[in-house]
Parts: C-alpha cells; structure tokens; sequence
C-alpha cells in the first residue's frame, strides 16, 4: 500500500524529521538512481490540539500570564516565554492539583478493578493505601505495540524495586494501554505488567490502569510528573502522548526517537541517547534500561525531591518552566497546519491551479512533453566528455574544476534537459552522502548536439567520488521523482 500510495502522490511527508528521513532510506530502492536524501519524500512534525490536552488550570494561567493575542497564536514562542514570570509555587500549586486528581481517580478506579477481578480485600487495601500523593508519578500509557517496549522497565527488578520503594523519595509508575487484539506480544507484555502490579515488591508502585481511553490519557499527561516513552530507535515516527505532557508542565523522559529529537533540550525533561549501540536486541536492551535506572536514580529523583520547606525544587520547576517555554510552542496544532500550508498544500494549490489554466492545457502539454522525452531518453547518447582525473585523489581546496560535456540530444531542446555534477562523501561501504551539487551551464548547442560545461572552484578539500548526471528538467514538474528518468553519464 505505501508503494501504490508514494508512486500515486504528488508529495509525501513522515509525520517528524526522523521520520521523514527514514522514510527516504525505506523508500529509496523505489527511486534506486537517487540518493536517499534527494527523495521528494519531506516531513512535517505531528502536534496535538492544546484546547483538548490543556487542563483548565493552565489554561487560566497561560491566558492570565502571555496575554491577548495568544490563543490565536499559540506557536509563537515570545507567549510562552513568560512562564519565567511565575512565581515557583504558583507552578507547584497547579502540578499538586492535577497530581491529586488524578491519583484520587486512580484509586477509586483501581479498587473496582481490582475488586471486579477478585483480588482479595486486604491486597486491594494495601495497594491503594501506597498510592501516596508526594510519590514522584512517572506515566507510561499507549497502545501496547512491542516496539514500544512497555516493559523494558523491569528489565532488572531488583534495581527498579530499590527506586520505587525508597521510603523518603517513593516512585509511583501508572501504566495504561491497548493491545490489538491480534498483537500476542502486545497482550503478553499487558499480562506481565498485571502481575507485577501484585508482586508484594511493587505493590502501590506499579500500577495497571484498564480500558485506557482518551478521558484515561488526559487525566495522565495532565496529572504524573514524568512522561516515559522508550520505543526502540528508530520504530517511533513521532509519538504525540508526549506533547500532551508538555503542555501540561510535564516533563518527557524519552529516547530520542520521532519528535522528541526536535522537542528534547537539555534542562527540559530528559533523553536516552539516538544511537544504537547494539545490534543485538537484548543488549540494547540492557543498555536502555540501565540507562533509565541511572538517570532516575542521579537525576529525575534527587531534583524531584530537593524540595524547600515550601515542597518547591527549584531545579523541578526549571525542567517545568524550560519545557513550556522552549518545547510546548513546537508542538501545538497550528505550527503544524502552518508547516502543511507552508510545504505541501500552498504548492499543490498554485500548481493545480497553473496545470488547470486555459482549459487544462498546460496539463495537456506537460503530458506530451513527458512523452517525448520518454521516447527518446534511451537514445539520447554522450558525444564527448572532459573530467579532470580525480578517481582517489584528493581534490585541493580552490583549485578549479573544469568538466564539458556534449550530449546528442535527438529532437529535445536544450533545456528539457539539465545535466549536473554531483560529489559523493562515502560513509559505509554501502552509504554515500551528497557533499556537493553543481548544475552544469548549457554552453552552445548546434543540431541536435548541446554542450554544458562547469568550471567550479570546490568549497572543501578531500577524498570524493563524483559523477555528472542528466535529467528532464520542466517548470510544472512537481519534484525529481515525478518523472522518474536519471542517467549517470
Ligand atoms: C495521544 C494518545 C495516543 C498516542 O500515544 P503515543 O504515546 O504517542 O503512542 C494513544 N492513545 C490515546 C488514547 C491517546 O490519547
């Protein structure tokens, strides 16, 4: 489906840079003369709806603090800045309230729950009575697909039961989320989770909340201290639970994987490193959950507890302020919509409306042209061509690059053809990236022969490999790929 979808599509976006980029290598063999980041194959970030995330409180205190004009734009981050004018208490007040509501709804969900299931009524007692409200609240709650490995947290209990259950600073995670009903993994890993809950270790500290649901989410990105998202790299395309903590004064402890890429500054919520390291999955795994265990352990639990006398952590309150400020604008829906505007649907406007002109005849004409150069592009044959020798030779910065070029172009014109210089940085044995791209200029033509020539003075020295390639070139058409014809010459 994605190949009759991207072969049938005037453009293509992935929903974040990541993804977009991964994207282009997933893709490229459909395209196999190019390289992958020449794909017409972009991004625009995905985003949530601030109106439904937001709770109340914070929308009363945004309205009150950034001022007129923001709701309409709200991705303008000169609004948002002004988080650093509250107070830190009032910031606290709100994060205790949401905590608070949501734990008093935890606890009376949870005992039905669990009474339903029939767990027996000192158990029920015991977990509940654990759910203390100065915990630190971490919430993991999605669709249980086993990329996004719901249980890599208890990769090593012993480790993770001496976070929870520190007496002074008690960790409480709340875990929600579906499998599809088809995704044995998925409900294995739901399965797991449940028991845990009634390991006597993790009673009270590991909780399962059934029948996730939008009302569920809200209540979680609104109401935990830490967001934890841990998918293996690079399977998340973007991920948006996490924006959702973000408006709400949530900090997002995340690996960098989809959004979180663009969305992570340090001193605003924490990061598991984008590099695999392994290439075996269970040691990846190992590394990810100790990293997680080390971050808690140095970080995310000592600021959250250093608190004053007041039950304010001044370094709590920064990852709060610098997380409304420098990432919630980012993620709101109307940076989105502008993106799509802005990249695709603007274009695809004015070029709908250029090709319909006149009764559709520049479409008519584009499609003859295209057929044309269909006709003879195999054809079209390379008379002579003048490169210097640089195979394996450094190419000295600022000398000149001179290359001539003749092409016998049949019945084309001139310029329904463009012929360019490429240079090539290898990074693997199979990975070449693009270092350099020069259009050659059309510089005489007679018959059906033109010639294009480049005289160009190379910005970087070193080591490239390089190669001149012709293309039909067309002022309707939409991209590279459009009119899938490349040849190396
Ligand atoms: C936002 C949301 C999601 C998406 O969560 P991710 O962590 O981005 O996968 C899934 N389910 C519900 C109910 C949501 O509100």
């Amino acid at each position: 489906m994605s190949h009759l979808a991207i072969r049938c599509s005037n453009a293509v976006n992935g929903v974040s840079k990541l993804h977009g980029e991964v994207s282009q290598k997933m893709f490229n063999y459909l395209y196999p003369e190019f390289n992958y980041s020449e794909l017409f194959i972009s991004y625009v970030t995905n985003s949530v709806h601030f109106d439904t995330w937001v709770a109340w409180e914070w929308h009363d205190l945004f309205q009150k603090t950034f001022g007129k004009g923001f709701f309409e734009d709200q991705s303008n981050n000169k609004f948002w800045k002004k988080i650093h004018t509250v107070p830190d208490a009032e910031i606290m007040h709100i994060r205790r309230k949401l905590k608070k509501r949501l734990l008093d709804w935890v606890r009376i969900n949870l005992q039905d729950d669990l009474a339903r299931r029939g767990e027996n009524p000192r158990t029920i007692f015991e977990i509940v009575k654990a759910i203390r409200e100065d915990a630190l609240v971490i919430g993991f709650a999605r669709r249980f697909a086993t990329y996004k490995r719901a249980t890599l947290l208890f990769s090593n209990e012993e480790r993770l039961a001496e976070i929870v259950n520190n007496t002074d600073k008690p960790v409480i995670f709340l875990f929600a989320g579906k499998a599809h009903p088809a995704d044995k993994g998925g409900q294995e890993f739901i399965r797991f989770i449940y028991n845990t809950t009634t390991n006597p270790n993790f009673k009270g500290r590991v909780i399962f909340l059934e029948n996730y649901s939008m009302e569920m989410a809200k209540l979680l990105v609104q109401g935990v201290d830490v967001w934890l998202n841990n998918p293996t790299r690079p399977k998340e395309a973007s991920g948006t639970s996490g924006m959702k903590a973000v408006m709400n004064g949530v900090m997002n402890f995340s690996v960098l994987d989809g959004w979180w890429v663009e969305g992570y500054r340090p001193g605003a919520g924490w990061a598991l490193s984008d590099k695999e390291t392994y290439p075996n999955a269970d040691l990846q795994n190992e590394l990810d959950a100790e990293t997680i265990y080390n971050i808690l352990e140095n970080d995310i639990v000592p600021s959250y507890y250093d608190q004053d006398e007041h039950g304010v952590s001044k370094s709590w309150v920064s990852h709060i302020k610098n997380t409304i400020a420098e990432t919630a604008p980012q993620f709101v829906m109307k940076r989105m919509l502008d993106d799509y505007q802005e990249r695709f649907y603007g274009k695809l406007w004015k070029r709908s409306l250029a090709l319909k002109n006149n009764d559709f005849k520049p479409l008519r004409d584009l499609l003859q042209w295209k057929k044309r150069v269909r006709n003879v592009w195999e054809v079209i044959e390379v008379v002579e061509l003048n490169a210097p020798d640089t195979f394996n030779h450094s190419l000295p910065l600022g000398d000149h690059f001179k290359a001539s070029i003749t092409l016998n172009l049949i019945e084309l014109r001139a310029e329904d053809i463009g012929v360019e210089l490429v240079f090539f940085r290898r990074k693997s044995e199979t990975e070449l990236e693009i270092a350099a791209m020069y259009p050659m200029q059309l510089s005489q033509s007679h018959g059906t022969n033109a010639q294009y020539t480049c005289d160009i003075q190379p910005q970087t020295s070193g080591v490239f490999e390089y190669g001149f390639r012709m293309f039909p070139q067309h002022p309707l058409l939409p991209n590279r790929q459009d009119f899938n014809l490349l040849r190396w010459l």
